[in-house]
């Protein structure tokens, strides 16, 4: 069967190259052969995160990862910035899990504003914040560097980033930044199947989970690190993901070149962008459009559902909005190893069915 094309912000397409490196034969885990891999990959992804931080693969989907941070580096209550369906997702696992938070919620098409941050953190009731950088349920994307520079301020306060649907597109200088956990899973820009997620770690966030009293055993960081240490994971990691992310990682930084490879991103933007405008609208602010995925207004009250059926007969797919933003809005992602012709050849087949 042939397969649909994937403009949707997660899973992203993967290449032909990316599914023959799955197939390589199993290593066992506590191989020597096994470590080497293990450093070669994590030393790739300090580049791709501009840090010099660890930077641990979890075994698990992105939430998994979203769950370790507020379960091991939250001491007396966390701060959850609110402007979307991830982020909501976040206050609803730190909530699960019996760790003290507040949700500072917004409207969804609005960015997060630094004063925002500022305004609460001032109250010294927090000693975490967590932030979605880029909200792949409303195509926004919040002043990372803004607020980066508000939670900066605060010496005790830890910072946590959702980068999920932005890793691997847009430039994220974790350590200039100062963040204390960057995660993200790498279905999305890294244009890997799932599987995997990736996360840089601070001193101050191990120091922060050697004190909090254990939450939980397959997330426990400190736990976590020791294997990391000598190169090993703690439990039988996705061998064949690690395969693939390898080979992706130096397609990214060898072949294609990051600088490239972020420039393409910003161009596709720009040109879902434009065209969004023309015919339709942009569901968040202005000034705030992600550079990843393009939400856009529904304003022709054209049917998405009905789109997507056409669009499959020509082997491609794009999202419908998220959630309660279903026909009300439809998402167009533009990342991981997507190019800028075949936008172009998208976008001229919706204005070809929808007869623009
Ligand atoms: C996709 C996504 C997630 C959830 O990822 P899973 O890998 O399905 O757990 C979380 N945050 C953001 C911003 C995402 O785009």
């Amino acid at each position: 069967m042939r397969h649909q094309k994937l403009f949707t912000p997660g899973p992203t397409e993967v290449r032909e190259e990316i599914l023959q490196a799955m197939a390589t034969p199993q290593l066992h885990h506590r191989s020597k052969e096994f470590s080497k891999l293990y450093e070669e990959i994590t030393t790739k992804l300090q580049k791709v995160l501009y840090t010099e931080k660890p930077v641990i693969i979890f075994p698990s989907s992105s939430t998994g990862a979203m769950e370790a941070s507020v379960v091991n580096g939250v001491m007396k209550k966390c701060l959850n910035l609110v402007n979307g369906a991830f982020s909501k997702r976040w206050h609803k696992i730190t909530e699960m899990n019996g760790v003290p938070c507040d949700a500072l919620s917004i409207e969804w098409d609005k960015a997060i504003k630094p004063e925002m941050v500022e305004e609460k953190l001032e109250t010294g009731e927090y000693d975490a914040v967590t932030l979605v950088f880029n909200e792949t349920s409303t195509g926004l994307m919040n002043p990372l560097k803004e607020i980066a520079e508000v939670v900066k301020k605060y010496d005790d306060v830890l910072f946590f980033v959702d980068a999920v649907s932005a890793m691997g597109g847009v430039k994220i200088e974790v350590d200039e930044l100062g963040i204390d956990m960057c995660l993200a899973g790498v279905q999305k820009c890294f244009a890997l199947p799932s599987g995997i997620t990736v996360a840089s770690v601070s001193e101050r966030l191990l120091e922060r989970a050697n004190k909090v009293p254990p939450r939980s055993y397959y997330f426990n960081l400190p736990l976590i690190y020791k294997y990391h240490q000598k190169n090993q994971t703690r439990v039988t990691p996705p061998i064949s993901q690690m395969f693939a992310l390898n080979v992706q990682l130096d397609y990214i930084l060898n072949e294609e070149g990051l600088e490239n490879r972020f420039a393409r991103h910003e161009k596709m933007a720009k040109i879902v962008q434009d065209w969004a405008r023309k015919y339709f609208d942009i569901y968040p602010e202005r000034g705030y459009e992600s550079k990843t995925l393009t939400c856009i207004k529904n304003t022709r009250g054209i049917s998405v559902k009905e789109l997507n059926e056409e669009l499959a007969k020509h082997y491609v797919r794009i999202s419908n909005g998220y959630g309660e933003l279903k026909e009300k809005t439809f998402r167009i992602a533009h990342m991981g190893d997507t190019q800028i012709q075949d936008i172009k050849g998208l976008l001229a087949l919706i204005e070809d069915i929808l007869g623009l």
